[in-house]
This record gives structure tokens, C-alpha cells and sequence, in this order.
């Protein structure tokens, strides 16, 4: 299935940021079947609170593109997006959402909140969460169980 492909493609660039000493969330939008914007959370490198991956990502597309409108782009992540970038994902138009965890603190697609819920924005992404998630959270348990026990 093409969810599970191009997941694991967000799993190499969250894996990335893992050993960056970055949270381990990775990015990849996708246009007419080819990745056209990788990227991972560096908001440690960057000290910057909006460095997240899908912030990056998304960056990285329009550039690309040269347009801000996403609209035939999916995107890919591996952490449900937090409430900044799916206002951003709503900005950008992007079609197709599809995350692997799901974050029952930050997640605005489905866990904490979902903002397709919220009326009356202009544009609504499909959502799909849980692809492949259990690889997806195991990394980031898996980093902070290391970051507890180097302190
Ligand atoms: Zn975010």
C-alpha cells in the first residue's frame, strides 16, 4: 500500500532527526506519486519553536512548487500534527493527511481535538492516522527512554 511506502519514507527522516539528538518526527509531501519535500523536526538545532517537521516540509514545498497552494500534495508524518501545523496544512491546502502516531496532548487530527470539526475554514484535509504507528511511536518512546537515562 502506498500510505505504508511513503511512511516509511517519514520514518528515515525522523530517524535522522533521532540522531541529531532532535525528537524523532519525520516529513514527506508528496505530488503525482514523487516526494517533492523531506524534512525533520530541528527544533533543538534551530532553537526555534516552529522548526517542526511538517513546518519544514511544507517550506520546502512551495519553494519547490513556487506556489503556496499545496492542493494536490499529500502529506506524510509520523506524529499527529500539533494545533500550529494543522493550521498550516489548512493554509497550504493539501489534500491528503496522513500521520502514524497518534498524540493524545498535542494531536489536533483526532486526539486532543480534530480541526475538521471546526466550521467553517475554507478548505478541509482528509485525515487518516495509525499507518504503520506502532514503528512510529516506538521511536519516539524509544528516544526518550534514552534521553532519561543519560541525565
Ligand atoms: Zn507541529
Amino acid at each position: 500500500m502506498n500510505n505504508e511506502k511513503w511512511m516509511k519514507e517519514a520514518i528515515k527522516q525522523a530517524k535522522k532527526a533521532a540522531q541529531k539528538d532532535e525528537v524523532p518526527i519525520g516529513c514527506v509531501i508528496v505530488k503525482d506519486d514523487q516526494i517533492i519535500a523531506r524534512a525533520y523536526n530541528k527544533r533543538e538545532m534551530k532553537q526555534c519553536s516552529t522548526a517542526h517537521a511538517e513546518i519544514l516540509a511544507i517550506e520546502k514545498a512551495c519553494k519547490k512548487l513556487g506556489s503556496w497552494r499545496l492542493e494536490d500534495c499529500d502529506l506524510y508524518v509520523t506524529l499527529e500534527p500539533c494545533p500550529m501545523c494543522s493550521g498550516a496544512i489548512i493554509q497550504s491546502r493539501i489534500r491528503n493527511v496522513i500521520f502514524g502516531a497518534y498524540d493524545p496532548k498535542g494531536g489536533c487530527m483526532g486526539s486532543n481535538m480534530n480541526i475538521n470539526d471546526v466550521r467553517g475554514f475554507n478548505h478541509y484535509p482528509y485525515i487518516e492516522g495509525g499507518i504503520l504507528q506502532d514503528e512510529c511511536s516506538r521511536l519516539l518512546k524509544e528516544f526518550f527512554k534514552a534521553k532519561r537515562k543519560k541525565k
